[in-house]
């Protein structure tokens, strides 16, 4: 397993991290098979989304914050249970196939981290195996 760091500057921001899993499969060597991307987290989460027009982010937190407010009444004494609902709705990992050693995403796709409860340094962990 590899893993490497996301440092959020902001409660509820997404991280273009795609640059990290490539670098991460093209250290594995494997050339055909499966990238796993996990985050070991709970109000965190991983998606796979646009990353052409900026504004599509944008409108995914504006909405998952309309659809969860942080304001709403929680049990959760933490006082942070938006994030860990909006953090189980976008998942804690995604598997993107690999082939000829490269990511198999489409053309508009990336990778993002999902912090909803940041500022914080956090983790990302990549394993990589080969298709037999
Ligand atoms: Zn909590």
């Amino acid at each position: 397993m590899r893993s490497f760091s996301v440092t959020t500057d902001r409660r509820a921001q997404f991280v273009d991290i795609t640059a990290q899993v490539r670098r991460a499969v093209a250290d594995s060597g494997v050339r055909s098979g499966v990238c796993c991307v996990y985050v070991p987290h709970t109000t965190a989460g991983l998606t796979i989304n646009e990353n052409a027009d900026p504004d599509v982010v944008v409108d995914i937190l504006a909405h998952l914050e309309k659809l969860v407010p942080r304001s709403a009444k929680f049990r959760h004494a933490e006082g942070n249970s938006d994030a860990h609902i909006k953090a189980s709705m976008m998942g804690f990992g995604t598997n993107v196939i690999v082939e000829d050693g490269a990511l198999a995403l489409g053309r508009w796709q990336c990778i993002y981290f999902c912090e909803f409860d940041g500022p914080r340094r956090r983790t990302v962990c990549v394993q990589v195996m080969e298709a037999k």
